[in-house]
């Protein structure tokens, strides 16, 4: 039984499970619970108000990394909620996909939560998608590539047998420009610019929530990979060497995307640290989704960010679904083709 499409398992039964996985990622959401006010921004408020604790860097820095992640944290929302809940009808993935739903929504309530603690002018931070152009073109992009399964005549469920492949195709295309684009790698220098700084002692709430934050991300990745590699073992058809190859380049100009951000958001560097470092890892960071999905790495860029890697071990165990990454890496170990 296939996980999408006419013959998908009933929306309303979810014993038996179909998928036990997509009812792991549920639990390990539903263990993993926090809300921004269980951090204080105590500190962050008196560093933002002091004149000669950050350096204007380190301020355009925050303001575009907030400008960003306010209405990205919306936009992947009603992502899940308007296009995939529809067309994933499993009610174990469903689960999962109303668990992650929250979970966004909890991301766009941190970013009211700093906007407010720190006095910030929200027509500022939340126009930024509009006014700043490395912001704009990241979002226009992702809006762009996942168009199709807004479509209301886009129709998953019952094409003609010569539709499906092709509906497949650009379902397991957007899915991918979703899930691994903008949460794999739209959302990574962001990350890692806000960890930096918490690592030098500044800004240490947001830079906890952002920790918090990477956590809920690294699972919906890693759910959203699952889904799609399960997607390309119901409909090998559909996982053609041309989608392959469409799906290559559409990382490669995310990952442009994400460097032109980078030297944007940190045109001076910090203390010891510069946009390069950042590029680097975004391209670090490209290769893991790709092999996660199946697909050749592109750039073997080394990690230039290790620390990374222990801010996630860091957080108790909860990244046991991103370092279960090297399980994807045998292509023979999954019949995908
Ligand atoms: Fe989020
Ligand atoms: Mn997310």
């Amino acid at each position: 039984m296939p996980i999408i499409g006419a013959s998908a398992t009933d929306p309303n039964k979810i014993l038996p499970l179909t998928y036990p996985w997509a009812r792991e990622f549920y639990k390990n959401g539903v263990a993993n619970n926090w809300v921004p006010e269980e951090v204080s921004m105590q500190k962050d408020v008196e560093q933002w108000k002091a004149p000669d604790v950050l350096s204007d860097t380190e301020r355009r820095l925050i303001l575009w990394n907030l400008g960003f992640f306010s209405t990205a944290e919306s936009l992947t929302a009603n992502n899940i909620v308007l296009a995939v809940y529809r067309h994933v009808t499993n009610p174990e993935c469903r689960q999962y996909l109303l668990r992650q739903a929250f979970e966004e929504a909890i991301h766009t309530d941190t970013f009211i939560y700093c906007s407010d603690s720190l006095g910030l002018d929200p027509d500022r931070i939340y126009t930024m998608y509009h006014t700043i152009p490395s912001i704009r073109e990241k979002d226009q992009f992702v809006i762009e590539i996942t168009r199709s399964i807004f479509d209301p005549s886009f129709d998953l469920v019952a094409p003609a047998a010569a539709d499906r492949t092709t509906n497949v195709q650009r379902f397991l295309r957007d899915l991918i420009g979703y899930y691994v684009i903008m949460e794999g790698i739209f959302f990574y220098a962001g990350f890692a610019m806000m960890l930096a700084l918490k690592r030098q002692g500044k800004m240490i709430g947001i830079g906890e929530q952002f920790e918090f934050i990477m956590r809920d991300e690294s699972v919906h990745l890693a759910f959203g990979c699952e889904l799609i590699n399960t997607i390309k073992q119901d409909y090998p058809a559909a996982w053609s060497a041309e989608l392959q190859a469409e799906v290559v380049d559409l990382v490669r100009r995310g990952v442009q995307f994400e460097q032109a951000y980078a030297h944007d958001a940190c045109p001076d560097g910090l203390l010891g640290i510069n946009a390069v470092q950042f590029a680097r890892y975004v391209e670090y960071v490209a290769d893991r989704r790709l092999e996660r999905i199946g697909l050749p790495r592109q750039y073997e860029t080394d990690n230039p960010f290790p620390w990374m890697s222990h801010t996630m071990d860091l957080n108790k165990e909860k990244n046991f679904f991103e370092t279960r990454v090297t399980e994807y890496q045998p292509a023979g170990a999954l019949d995908w083709d």
